[in-house]
């Protein structure tokens, strides 16, 4: 594909949070495995290890906005301070490798919608991975309508009921709060989506075909659909945290099964009643559990330390608690049962791969979505109904691991486990897709 010496760069651009950042590289991984050059141009907020990735080389550009807020207000203010930065970069790294190296593409974040302007001016061509799923991006194309409709801002009275057009989803699960906020937002979206030259999914084809052919009638783009990505590239680190491996000690330890795994994601915060509530619900429901709790994601805390004394003194070496676990290979461990999950798409995705159910518990954003997927059409998650109450959570507990109704679940998780394994083989819908997105950007 290139001369020897010369290269074929495709530039990624993440958008800089821990759910985003990793399907991003993995795509690099995958591209870099097929022949291209893969340089990441990256803000310095929740930079890359770039030690885990020898082979790629790593652009740092100057961070020109807030860090502070929720990642909804750190993106909207990341894209609308970071087009000259970007563009000075990338303009200097292309001029540092004129005449013999080429840039075919850059492929940036789906939600990093400042980025069509630099493509336009730097005349290459863009590409956008979604590291969402076609069915959240869908239930977001409908929000508009809804809105039209009068429909949205949501009633109370209508929170249970099924959205026109976008069955299974509950006016609940649609994830909106305030139009006014979203509408920008989305017509950028629509904007990032019509200049670029193709949509990248990490998603596969046998969970979400409805969803996707329904969105490819209004995108002109081609998709290409390849996930789970995680399982398309050898297993790479693209963790932002430090992985306590010492946990996959314990659950050396644990029957085949018995143990829950907790962990609410990257982003998601709780207050301490929460936390106390959790920790009750786990120590009744008596089954051996292993819980990520990141620091600082107990508000008003930095730990563990408002976690009730006589919980720590009652659960012994029935419960192991880290700051971040090394989760594909918790999820992969036979002792472990069950995920109790926020729910983000990488939980998903990494759980519906190693055949585990899951305990649904959304905070925001694409997580409900997901959350009514895994519990209604693929049929493997329980979702917890409430805020987080003791009693509701031994008893989902005791239903996942314990009661026959979780070994049925576990069937059907185990069953959709071995009909993903089969995109990702060659010959397979994401194996093949993959190589249409190089012959695709090969014709650049
Ligand atoms: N993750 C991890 N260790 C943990 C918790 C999470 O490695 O202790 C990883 C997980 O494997 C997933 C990512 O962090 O790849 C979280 O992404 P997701 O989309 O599930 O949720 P987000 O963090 O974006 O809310």
């Amino acid at each position: 594909m290139q001369k020897q010496g010369r290269h074929n760069w495709v530039v990624l651009v993440p958008c800089p949070f821990q759910g985003h950042i990793t399907p991003m590289l993995q795509l690099g991984h995958a591209l870099h495995s097929k022949g291209f050059s893969i340089v990441v141009a990256h803000t310095k907020f929740n930079s890359p290890n770039s030690s885990n990735h020898p082979d790629f080389v790593f652009l740092p550009i100057p961070d020109n906005f807030s860090h502070q807020g929720n990642p909804f207000e750190i993106i909207t203010a990341l894209n609308a301070n970071s087009k000259e930065p970007f563009m000075e970069c990338l303009a200097q790294f292309m001029e540092k490798h004129k005449p013999d190296d080429r840039v075919s593409c850059i492929i940036s974040d789906i939600a990093l919608n400042f980025l069509d302007d630099v493509t336009k001016d730097l005349n290459v061509q863009s590409i956008v991975l979604s590291t969402n799923n076609a069915s959240f991006n869908l239930a977001l194309s409908g929000i508009p309508r809804l809105h039209a409709q009068g429909l949205i801002p949501v009633q109370d009275s209508t929170l249970q009921d099924l959205v026109p057009e976008l069955h299974p989803l509950r006016f609940k699960d649609i994830p909106v709060s305030s139009f006014a906020t979203l509408e920008e937002f989305l017509e950028k979206l629509r904007k990032s989506k019509r200049s670029s030259s193709a949509v990248v999914w990490n998603t596969m084809e046998l969970l979400e075909q409805r969803s996707l052919a329904q969105l490819q009638q209004h995108d002109q783009c081609p998709f290409f659909i390849i996930g789970p990505l995680h399982k398309i590239v050898p297993s790479c680190s693209t963790s932002l945290l430090k992985e306590e491996s010492s946990c996959i000690s314990w659950l050396d330890n644990q029957a085949p099964n018995s143990v829950i795994y907790v962990s609410l994601g990257s982003t998601a915060f709780m207050d301490e009643k929460a936390l106390v509530e959790m920790a009750w619900g786990l120590a009744n429901s008596h089954q051996p559990f292993l819980w990520v709790i990141r620091p600082g994601s107990v508000r008003g805390s930095q730990w563990i330390e408002l976690l009730p004394e006589k919980f720590t003194e009652q659960i012994g070496d029935r419960g192991c608690i880290v700051k971040w676990a090394p989760q594909k290979e918790v999820l992969a461990h036979k002792a472990v049962g069950g995920f109790w999950s926020h729910c983000g798409w990488n939980s998903t995705l990494e759980s519906i791969c190693e055949g585990v159910p899951v305990i649904c518990w959304p905070c925001f954003g694409d997580q409900k979505v997901n959350a009514r997927y895994l519990s209604t059409v693929w049929g493997i998650g329980l979702e917890l109904e409430h805020e987080a109450e003791r009693g509701e959570i031994e008893r989902a507990v005791k239903r996942l691991l314990v009661d026959k109704e979780g070994k049925e679940i576990r069937r059907r998780a185990i069953e959709l486990k071995e009909r993903t394994e089969v995109s990702t083989r060659e010959g397979g819908s994401s194996f093949n897709s993959l190589n249409a997105l190089v012959e695709h950007i090969l014709s650049f």
